[in-house]
């Protein structure tokens, strides 16, 4: 196997040179993170599940209209998707209370919201990602107002549709975390959907019984996390019968090197 070239590794994958100019292959880890790093761990089987839950969300995304860089799933932990320069703001829609937004605003978790509420964070680890508005965004040139209408328009829909999809199979979807990339065509650019939406982003709570279904139960040290990512993906349908069988898999190639 020819070696590729790494272009970046973050907390939860790793981006590779793709085949052709303009693609990028993401790689899903197994390493959770949580508190801006503080908190370290592996999810075992969770890098596979995140891209295969990631592919579905893109995939039916994409059919509805919202473009995005996802390709195509290559293997059990990398899929290929269109190279774009990510807008660095992290782009957190919220139904319910829970999480930063109960604490900020002493609020009760679960709480449902009057209004669907969007945020943005300026991704920067050095000062933990901190909480700005439109108003930093255009000062500080991370994004022009046109290409924030567009990111803000997107994730409106993004949201209205998977929280109809989530519903449908008993899931609450109480909040989750989107990033844009610009995608350049020539001296033009547009803002397409990018990264990953997985359970490490997303709050995803059980309808009937509460359970949370998401990374809070590494962060608050639940314990179950790769049966709860697992059961995200079996109700969106993307687990045969037998679930441990795609895992199994996953591990036995590992294991031969491949
Ligand atoms: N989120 C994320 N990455 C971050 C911060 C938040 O994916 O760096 C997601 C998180 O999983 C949740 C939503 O964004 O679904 C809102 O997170 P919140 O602001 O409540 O922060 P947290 O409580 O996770 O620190």
């Amino acid at each position: 196997m020819t070696r590729r070239r790494q272009i970046y590794e973050g907390k939860a994958k790793i981006l590779y040179e793709g085949p052709e100019p303009g693609t990028i292959i993401q790689y899903f880890k197994d390493d959770a993170t949580a508190f801006n790093a503080q908190k370290k761990g592996t999810i075992s089987g969770k890098g596979v599940l995140n891209n295969r839950i990631s592919e579905h969300l893109f995939t039916l995304l994409g059919g509805i209209g919202i473009p995005t860089h996802f390709i195509r799933r290559l293997n059990m932990r990398e899929q290929l998707v269109r190279q774009v320069e990510i807008i660095p703001i992290e782009v957190v829609i919220r139904n319910v209370v829970a999480g930063s937004l109960a604490k900020r605003f002493g609020l009760e978790d679960g709480t449902t919201l009057p209004r669907t509420i969007i945020e943005y964070y300026y991704k920067d680890d050095a000062l933990n990602d901190p909480m700005v508005t439109d108003e930093h965004i255009a000062a500080f040139g991370w994004a022009t107002q046109e290409e924030m209408h567009d990111i803000a328009d997107m994730a409106i829909r993004v949201n209205d549709f998977m929280a109809g999809l989530f519903a449908g199979v008993g899931i609450k979807l109480v909040d989750f975390k989107l990033e844009f990339g610009r995608l350049y065509d020539g001296e033009f650019s547009r803002v397409i959907l990018a990264d990953e939406i997985s359970p490490d982003g997303c709050r995803l709570w059980d309808m009937k019984s509460g359970d949370k279904l998401d990374k809070d139960r590494f962060r608050l040290d639940l314990g179950g996390e790769v049966e709860a990512y697992q059961e995200v993906a079996r109700r969106l349908g993307l687990m045969a019968e037998d679930e441990s069988a795609v895992l199994d898999l996953d591990e036995h190639r590992k294991a031969r090197g491949k």
